[in-house]
């Protein structure tokens, strides 16, 4: 099974998604965690990705597909995504075929809140404050879109991690 997990910063995809992979014995991708990783490397590619993220600006779409597609033409049986898709213009290229859409509900002062006590060096008032910006502007359309696909479940991301894990669970019907 194929799922993308979506949400507002600091609604806990990366826990969840680290959570359910583990429980379905599938592949967890975190496009964020794949896009610090290269940030730190001393290439063209390191440094371009590097300033989009001290910017809190999304990578645009070309360069996102190359590095999804590497990512994900090496799995063969499905995976538990977060980070991506999140523009309408990633959702609607339909790399790989998703069945399941998580989204894990949260409002921006909880949201904020749990950011500033993580502290990534990207977690900085402006910086979130950005970041939700584009989450309302890039990456909610692609919840409606897959709403309308009738894929989308939607969570209460404001309960506890492992009470939020088996609402996910649940949902799923597992
Ligand atoms: P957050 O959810 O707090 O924004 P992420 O770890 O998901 O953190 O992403 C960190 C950064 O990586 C983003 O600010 C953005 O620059 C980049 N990024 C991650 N996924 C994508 C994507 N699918 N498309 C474009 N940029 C992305």
């Amino acid at each position: 099974m194929n799922i993308v997990i979506m949400g507002p910063q600091g609604s806990g995809k990366s826990t969840q998604a680290e959570l359910l992979a583990k429980k379905l014995n599938t592949v967890h991708i975190s496009t964020g965690d794949i896009y610090r990783s290269i940030a730190n490397q001393n290439s063209d590619l390191g440094r371009k990705i590097k300033e989009y993220i001290e910017k809190g600006e999304l990578i645009d779409d070309e360069t996102t597909f190359t590095v999804v597609d590497k990512h994900l033409a090496e799995i063969k049986s499905g995976f538990v995504v977060e980070g991506f898709p999140r523009t309408i213009g990633q959702a609607e290229r339909e790399i790989v075929p998703v069945d399941k859409v998580i989204y894990l509900r949260l409002d921006d002062n909880e949201a904020t809140k749990r950011l500033l006590s993580r502290g990534r060096t990207d977690d900085t008032p402006e910086l979130i404050a950005q970041r939700l910006k584009l989450y309302y502007l890039d990456t909610v359309p692609v919840l409606n879109y897959y709403r309308q696909q009738g894929k989308l479940l939607e969570i209460d991301g404001s309960k506890t991690i492992p009470e939020v894990h088996n609402l996910i669970l649940q949902s799923l019907g597992i």
